[in-house]
């Protein structure tokens, strides 16, 4: 019910309405824009949350998990962090996601290639990752995703389902771009803002306070302060006995097109 395409047609219902009674009778117009204030407060709300799957369905945790798995997800590489990560998932038999930014896997081509073989999953980031994006009109935004999939099938020879929204941000154009694109959009039940939070272990100590079985956690392969709630994270997971697999693994989806 509470969807873009149910709300919508109730808000624009509702406006006319107003509108009307506003023109014809002695109604104040202030309720016509406090109606339309609440409406684009929703929008906003919305567009910020991608659990919500406001307006276009999106996959971020498994509510049915019956084990102890988990998946941990990396954005914005591959970086010159990446193969510190890498090892670290080794070390700790880990499986993981990387939703890759076309332009960084054109700067490093072979650890894309590298973290396929270590058998971590791959998504697409947009090429660009571009600050503008919740601005992008709809062709903009699959322009973006077209490009990160081309560079991701010249370098890796495949083609990934998955589609991660930079700042995962969510709205009108990119529901119309991933429906065109066919992709699944891949979002999280954990952020552990660990662009924000200065510190690794204020990171760490916020990723784990409300983990459960069936998360997906977010992550970024691109600082140190990553690396460092990263190895604290795995220590934890294994001493709770959590298994790291993949967002394919996890949620039960086929993350390529063969
Ligand atoms: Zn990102």
């Amino acid at each position: 019910m509470w969807k873009h395409h149910n709300i919508k047609p109730i808000f624009w219902s509702v406006w006319f309405v107003l509108a009307i009674l506003t023109l014809v009778t002695s109604l104040s117009s202030t309720y016509l824009l406090i109606w339309t204030v609440l409406f684009f407060l929703v929008l906003i709300y919305a567009s910020f949350d991608i659990r919500l799957g406001y307006f276009l369905k999106s996959y971020y945790r498994n509510k049915n998990e019956q084990s102890r798995r988990v998946a941990i997800t990396f954005d914005d590489g591959p970086s010159e962090f990446t193969p510190e990560v890498l090892d670290l998932l080794r070390t700790y038999n880990a499986k993981a996601t990387f939703f890759l930014i076309g332009k960084q896997i054109q700067k490093f081509p072979n650890l894309a290639k590298q973290l396929l073989a270590e058998g971590h999953s791959i998504g697409n980031h947009t090429m660009n990752h571009s600050n503008r994006f919740g601005f992008l009109n709809a062709e903009q935004v699959l322009q973006e995703i077209n490009s990160c999939d081309a560079v991701i099938y010249e370098t890796l020879l495949l083609k990934t389902r998955f589609f991660r929204p930079p700042f995962g941000v969510t709205n009108p154009s990119v529901a119309v771009a991933v429906k065109d694109s066919g992709d699944l959009m891949i979002g999280w039940s954990i952020r552990s803002l660990d662009t924000v939070l200065s510190h690794g272990e204020s990171i760490y100590q916020r990723i784990i306070k409300k983990l459960k079985p069936g998360d997906v956690i977010l992550l970024h392969d691109t600082s140190e302060k990553s690396i460092f709630a990263l190895k604290k994270l795995l220590d934890y997971l294994a001493k709770e006995k959590y298994t790291c697999v993949t967002v394919d693994e996890l949620l039960n989806l086929q993350a390529y097109e063969f």
